[in-house]
């Protein structure tokens, strides 16, 4: 008999800070959940977990049983009614295909609704109710995650990605998938153990986008605990503070069939790590005053100025509308630069509807927190090219997928372009310019609302690559924020944590 294995994908990442809810409309590709075979079909073989969870369960020969993929763009805090429908869809599927031997969950681990701040914890602890404590539930990671000691204990396993940009997102699932299969081969149950510490970030925010840095150290002294082969995996988060949420900060789960009290020596010995390093970063986000001096700075004949609008990413589940760094090109003259993504949905309808040619006059971005990131910039737009915003990405993110900036428009004033769009989208692909004539490679300046997750493709074509905090509500600066659930004391805001 083969084995019989559900997988299943909830994934958003939630922004505390956030003016804006997630309801159920926003999850599924281009807004539809995909149920059954269908998830199959339109994972089969793209970067992304459920491609590598298919891979293992063919190479295996499991009867895969695909219940529901439902990815929400990071945004605020899911609608309650929204994760009840979510956790329904998955529990019907589940109790249908009752017995099952084992379960794959691709999460984020930094959702949050309305109603519930561990999400994840939340449908891990709904499936446990269903399968019961022997079938082994593991479960795949952003590593911009915020992991509770709950959630590690009602798991076999758990494996977060370890690029950031997150290339590696199909081999995350491979690798998740074979401890299924390693569980399935011992006829044993693995077990995980997690550590924290008071803090609020660590391991760099996982970068790796260069080839050094306190994450890349932190992978290297995993894979020394991993050759050990009663240890399966070393599940490195560096957690993701915009959550405000009790459980927030960075975290390491080790993943194995040793005693727990090993299992826990290693999780304390990469939080030590993640101590150690934590005044250190491979990439420090920079100034609006640094943003400044890159532009002023620039020749003639240079490659493009790539600044990442780093406190207002959507990706990070931040408003996407700030125009603080659209302001600072006006300001200084630029030409030749361009802006995407801004997320303003009655002024995309206006310029899209207008058509190309037309100029209107009005407020474009700045609505949703005025005071962080920068107002509404009123002027003369003139639309220079309309869309419906579908895209699919050919870069090394995400690779093979599709989405949608929905509809959408590029417009102009006076040599600055903005691609205006009426969905919350973050800007990973050079794809995502192209389909409104832009060859990103040929522009002076890119603006570019995103923390990391762009790196992978536009990195290469830069000149100067900054990452700017432009005050919105992913800003790098704690003392923005007026943290509500976050325990304290915590590093670094509070001077008497030691560790
Ligand atoms: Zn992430």
């Amino acid at each position: 008999m083969p084995r019989k294995v559900l997988i299943a994908l909830i994934k958003s990442e939630s922004n505390g800070f956030s003016k804006m809810t997630t309801p159920l409309s926003a999850f599924g590709s281009q807004n539809r959940i995909l149920r059954g075979p269908e998830m199959i079909e339109r994972y089969r073989g793209t970067n992304l977990e459920p491609g590598g969870f298919i891979e293992v369960a063919e190479a295996e020969g499991w009867q895969l049983v695909p219940s529901i993929a439902a990815f929400a763009s990071s945004s605020g805090p899911v609608e309650g009614a929204a994760l009840e429908a979510l956790c329904d869809m998955l529990i019907e599927d589940l109790t249908a295909a009752m017995p099952v031997d084992g379960v794959l969950l691709a999460l984020h681990g930094s959702m949050m609704s309305e109603t519930c701040m561990d999400t994840e914890r939340e449908i891990v602890r709904r499936v446990r109710a269903v399968v019961g404590p022997t079938v082994p539930v593991l479960v795949s990671l952003d590593p911009h995650c915020n992991i509770s000691h709950e959630m590690a204990a009602d798991v076999q396993g758990m494996y977060a990605f370890r690029t950031s940009p997150h290339v590696d997102q199909r081999r995350t699932g491979i690798v998740t998938a074979r401890m299924l299969a390693e569980n399935f081969r011992r006829g044993a149950l693995s077990r995980c153990v997690l550590a924290r510490r008071r803090m609020l970030i660590g391991f760099d925010g996982a970068r790796t986008y260069h080839d050094h840095g306190p994450f890349h150290e932190a992978i290297a002294l995993a894979k020394t605990f991993e050759a050990d082969p009663e240890i399966l995996r070393v599940s490195i988060h560096a957690g993701y503070s915009k959550a405000d949420c009790p459980m927030v900060g960075p975290s390491a789960a080790v993943t194995g069939f040793a005693p727990e009290e090993k299992l826990r020596e290693v999780a304390e010995t990469m939080m030590d790590e993640c101590w150690r390093t934590r005044n250190e970063t491979s990439e420090a986000v920079v100034s609006m005053e640094a943003a400044r001096r890159a532009l002023a700075e620039r020749r003639p004949g240079d490659r493009p100025v790539v600044l990442g609008d780093y406190g207002d990413a959507p990706g990070g589940g931040a408003h996407g509308d700030g125009t603080a760094l659209l302001s600072l090109l006006l300001e200084t003259g630029a030409k030749n630069a361009v802006v995407v993504p801004m997320y303003d949905p009655e002024a995309a309808l206006a310029f899209y509807t207008a058509g190309e040619g037309a100029t209107l006059t009005l407020p474009l971005g700045g609505k949703y927190d005025p005071v962080r990131g920068g107002g509404p910039v009123e002027r003369d737009w003139t639309v220079k090219r309309i869309s419906d915003g579908k895209f699919a990405f050919t870069g090394p993110y995400g690779t093979g997928t599709r989405g949608s900036f929905g509809e959408s428009a590029l417009i102009e004033s006076d040599g600055v372009m903005v691609i205006v769009t009426s969905l919350h989208r973050s800007v990973y692909d050079k794809e995502q310019l192209r389909i409104y004539g832009i060859e990103p490679e040929k522009m002076d300046v890119l603006v570019i609302k995103t923390m990391q997750g762009h790196r992978a493709d536009f990195q290469p074509i830069a000149g100067v690559c900054l990452d700017v905090d432009s005050g919105g509500i992913t800003s790098p600066d704690p003392l923005l924020f007026d943290w509500k659930h976050v325990p304290r004391p915590i590093w670094p805001m509070d001077a008497e944590v030691t560790g």
